[in-house]
Order: C-alpha cells, then structure tokens, then sequence
C-alpha cells in the first residue's frame, strides 16, 4: 500500500515540513533541521579521519560549467535553470499587463548565467580542474548544497529543493575504488547505528529518453552505482537515502582533470540525501524526537 500521501499530511500537521503550495518545496520546522543537523555532524565523524577539503557552494552554479558537464544530455527533465527580467520600460510594460491579464509573463525572461545546482558535486569538478594536475594522492572533498530537481511528487522523499552532503575523491582508478568501498560499508554502520531498516542494491540514474534506455543499461552492468534503501514510503518500493557513484573518467575527461602520473583522473562520489535520511528516522522512530530510541538519540545527540 502506497502510504506518501498520509504521511506528508502527518509530516505537516505536525509541523515538521511546512507546504508552500508546491509539490516538493517546503519549510523545514527547528525540530526537523535540528535532525539534518545532528546527522550531518555523524557524517562528519565517520568521513573525519582522512582529511577531506571542505567546500561550500551556494545552490547556484555557472550555467557555462553546467553546460560542459553534460547534464543537459542525460537528465534535461530535471534542470532548472535561473532566468531574468532584462528588458527595458516596454518590456516591463508588457511584463506588467500580461501579470494583471493572468497571462504568460515568463515571455519577457532571459536565462542568467546560473543554474540551480543539480547534484552537491557538480559546481566542484571545473574547480578541481582549475588546480591542474592532481597531487601524488589525489583530491578528496567535503560537499555539501541545497540541489533543485524538478520532479514535483506528494512523496515526501521526493523534494524539487532537497540537501545532498557528498564526499568526493578524484585519483587513479584504484584510489577512487577503494574510496567508494569504504563509504559502502561505512554507510550501511551509519544507518544501520540509526536503527533504520536498510538494503543495499545496484541503481541507474533517471536517464532521459530512448538514448537513456541504454545508459541506464549500461550504468547497471558495470556497477557503476549503488544505493542504500530505506522503506519509507512504503515497503515494496523502498527511498533511495545514499548513493555510490562511480563516474569512470567522464568528469575526469570533461574537464581535462590528470592524475599525477599523466592519466585522465576517475572520480567518485558517495551522497547522503539529508531530508531522505531525516524522513526516514522520523517514519520509523515516530515524529516525536523525544520519544525516540534511547540508543538513536544517544547516536545522534551525544545524549538521550
Ligand atoms: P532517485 O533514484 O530516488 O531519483 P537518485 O538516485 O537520482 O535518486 P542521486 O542523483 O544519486 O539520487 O542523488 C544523491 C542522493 O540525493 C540520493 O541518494 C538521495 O538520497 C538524494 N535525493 C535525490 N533526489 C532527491 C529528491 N528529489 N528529494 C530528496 N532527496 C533526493
Ligand atoms: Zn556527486
């Protein structure tokens, strides 16, 4: 039984999202923040050891950059991109009187040179490139942005305007495999420490059109990414709450990234989906904090 609707009426009834008239674009109440926050912090714990460069990137990247990292190509339903009155009086006129007519006034918008950011690392790999060639072990990174995906749905799992913390590492082959083996059993003790229910299982990304059908083929057959799942809207179609990707040397060859040794860099990332992650404590602990396990507050807040 598909429980999305009920439990978003839950989520807001008791003020932990709070609806805008938006599909997948909510207010997030102090307690529901005060979640994302203590779980970004374990996070942080788990990834500490090994050094990793914080970045912060606003939810905005350069559309030119968006462009050459081939987003447009594979998931053009999902973009959104910023666009600007930039008219003169005559357009603002004509602005004005298709808004008082209840017409189509988007007519008079131009596209800007920023996009919303898709996926935490997307703004991060001309940076990298932007360095030159990669040191003796590589790069590793610590992301994390609001990222817009225009999929409007009444899953609340399933948010236009959502937090993605990554770690990306960019290095040899090898480097980058072993990374994403790491994060694979570091997630599953992650969440697993959470008391959540979980699986872990091969994915494919939503690839667009007849082209995509092979792509998410393809994707499959080298596991090239992998999930940890959460039921949380229902049981038979559990909520993608991490991803492990591996992107072989596609970014790597868009921008011209080079090992030190003179190879085209690979790259990898591991994303935690924190409103997911949020919503799953929150449908298996119940929507009372306080009332949660006594081991999970303790995980989370250092007491309980
Ligand atoms: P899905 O298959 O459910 O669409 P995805 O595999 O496309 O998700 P990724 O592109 O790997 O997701 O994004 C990394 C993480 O960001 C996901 O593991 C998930 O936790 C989170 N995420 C992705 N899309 C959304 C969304 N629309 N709302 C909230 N979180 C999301
Ligand atoms: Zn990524």
């Amino acid at each position: 039984m598909d429980m999305a609707p009920d439990f978003l009426d839950q989520l807001f009834s008791r003020g932990l999202l709070i609806p805008t008239g938006v599909d997948g674009l909510y207010g997030r109440s102090g307690v529901f923040e005060d979640v994302i926050t203590r779980f970004d912090a374990l996070v942080s714990t788990y990834g500490e050891a090994d050094g990793a460069e914080v970045v912060r990137f606003p939810p905005g990247m350069s559309r030119m950059a968006f462009e050459k990292s081939g987003y447009l190509k594979s998931f053009p339903q999902l973009a959104g991109t910023v666009h600007s009155f930039c008219g003169d009086d005559h357009g603002h006129n004509r602005l004005l009187e298709c808004l008082a007519a209840g017409d189509d006034w988007t007519g008079e918008q131009a596209a800007t040179d920023v996009v919303l950011t898709p996926a935490a690392c997307y703004p991060l790999y001309p940076v990298i490139a932007s360095r030159g060639t990669l040191p003796a072990d590589g790069l590793l990174f610590d992301l994390q942005s609001y990222c817009f995906r225009h999929e409007p749905s009444r899953e609340p799992t399933r948010m236009q305007l959502f937090r993605m913390r990554e770690y990306v590492r960019a290095g040899t082959p090898e480097e980058v495999v072993a990374f994403r083996e790491t994060w694979l059993e570091r997630g599953q003790q992650l969440i697993r420490s959470l008391g959540l229910p979980m699986t872990v299982d091969v994915a494919n990304d939503p690839f667009f059109g007849r082209a995509g059908r092979m792509m998410k083929v393809n994707q499959r057959d080298q596991g090239l990414k992998f999930e940890l799942l959460v039921p949380v809207n229902s049981e038979d179609r559990p909520t993608a709450c991490l991803s492990f990707n591996y992107h072989q040397d596609h970014f790597g060859r868009t921008w011209g990234i080079k090992t030190a040794e003179g190879e085209t860099a690979h790259t990898a990332c591991v994303g935690f989906g924190l409103e997911r992650v949020a919503l799953a404590l929150f449908r298996h602990h119940g929507l009372d904090v306080a009332s949660w396990p006594t081991d999970v507050r303790t995980v989370l807040w250092g007491t309980a």
